[in-house]
């Protein structure tokens, strides 16, 4: 693994930083529309899209330059793109098994925020059992008649297009009686509702369909095909960005470090209390744990290697990480947690309140890492399964001898 920056790098550092430093939008931007602009200014700056290829829109430029980029609008608390889902992952997945037809019509317009993406996997009885799913699709040759509800459903109130996975044959084994569709999320079949968080924003719906119609040209691969295609979205999905993500931990860190030097508790800032040094002594250090993993996953994919199962040993580090940092903030901060805005940005667009993040909020929202993408739990057993190859399931007859 090489950790060094080349000159190359390191000269293309200083232009990304110059070019923030004259088009970071000097006020927040809590507009859909306003988001979507700046989305526009960073992807016309190849800023967005970096890992995707010329041919769909993207850059093709390296993992190492991503993180460059993603390093540098954390030191300055520039608003993320949008779309990251789309961007992250559907699209992806749309370009190892969707045709060419599919690539033209909808990858560019994905990159560019001119059309918004969600992803209609989860309903209320298959989270982690997933191929429980029950909503169907029917055949009526030109299309798909669609009819179910998903939930926990990300952007779904801004989304214009959607990911769906939906049962096509019940009386097959239920993993291979699932096909992939997108789904037009702006067609009088399509109820979205919006569900409110712990934190008090709406990022994510509940998603009605009843008899909502997907085109046959719109269906991903072949029929039946939707749970390996799904295999390709949740890879990419657990495996991207730590890199990111810690770039931003490390900004609220500073941040922090900044705090604890204004307040004052018992008549001296909170960095001369010993215990606060403590604390923030750990958290420092798990940070750069984290930090190094997140290197690691880059190093391999500069080296065109895939993650693959492998990207659960990141995600649930991380996700876990990331819950008992902020608790720890709360700690130190005591009740100037609940007001101080913090740097946490959310990537996708709240819908149902302009209010900036608390610590407090960061903490909270902290609480989904370990859900999305597949809980926590259900990363060990695939870390179990697939990575270090233990037994599916112990029989405790086995275990008796
Ligand atoms: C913020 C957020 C955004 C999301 N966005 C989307 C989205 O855009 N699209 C989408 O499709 N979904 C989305 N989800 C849904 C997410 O994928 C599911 O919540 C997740 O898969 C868990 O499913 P569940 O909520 O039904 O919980 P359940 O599957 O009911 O799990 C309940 C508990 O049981 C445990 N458990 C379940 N099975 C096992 C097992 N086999 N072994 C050990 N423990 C087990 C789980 O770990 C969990 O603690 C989102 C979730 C959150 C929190």
């Amino acid at each position: 693994m090489d950790l060094n920056y080349s000159p190359e790098d390191r000269a293309f550092r200083a232009e990304v930083r110059r070019w923030l430093e004259t088009n970071v939008p000097k006020q927040e931007l809590p507009a859909l529309e306003d988001r979507k602009a700046w989305h526009r200014r960073l992807y016309e700056a190849g800023y967005v899209g970096m890992l995707w290829p010329k041919a769909y829109g993207g850059w093709g430029t390296t993992p190492m330059r991503q993180a460059i980029v993603q390093d540098e609008m954390a030191r300055v608390g520039a608003p993320p793109p949008i779309n990251g889902l789309g961007i992250g992952f559907i699209g992806p997945t749309i370009i190892v098994h969707g045709t060419d037809w599919q690539k033209q019509r909808y990858l560019k317009k994905m990159l560019t925020a001119e059309e918004i993406w969600c992803q209609l996997y989860s309903e209320p009885n298959a989270g982690s059992d997933l191929a429980s799913l029950k909503t169907r699709a029917e055949d009526q040759g030109d299309h798909f008649l669609v009819n179910g509800q998903k939930i926990w459903t990300s952007a779904g109130p801004i989304a214009d297009w959607g990911i769906l996975l939906a049962r096509t044959d019940s009386k097959v084994a239920k993993h291979r009686g699932i096909s992939c569709l997108l789904l037009n999320m702006r067609q009088p079949g399509v109820e979205v509702r919006p569900l409110k968080q712990i934190t008090g924003h709406a990022l994510f719906s509940e998603v009605f369909m009843t008899n909502a119609r997907a085109d046959r040209r719109d269906l991903i691969g072949a029929v039946g095909q939707g749970w390996e295609i799904a295999q390709t979205t949740l890879g990419y999905e657990r495996g991207a960005n730590s890199l990111g993500r810690v770039t931003r931990y490390a900004a609220a860190f500073h941040q922090l470090v900044r705090a604890t030097r204004e307040l004052r508790r018992g008549g001296r800032p909170l960095i001369e209390d010993p215990a606060v040094r403590a604390k923030m002594g750990r958290m420092f250090a798990e940070l750069e744990v984290q930090r190094y993993a997140a290197l690691r996953v880059l190093s391999a994919l500069q080296n065109g290697e895939s993650p693959g199962a492998a990207s659960s040993i990141t995600k649930l580090s991380y996700t876990e990480f990331e819950k008992r940092y902020y608790e720890t903030a709360l700690e130190i901060l005591g009740p100037w947690g609940q007001l101080m805005s913090s740097r946490e940005e959310f990537e996708d667009v709240d819908t149902s309140s302009g209010e900036p993040g608390t610590w407090a909020t960061a903490f909270l929202w902290a609480r989904a890492g370990t859900i999305y993408s597949g809980s926590s739990e259900i990363q060990k057993n695939i870390i179990g399964e697939r990575v270090l190859g233990l037994p599916k399931e112990v029989r405790a007859d086995r275990l008796k001898a």
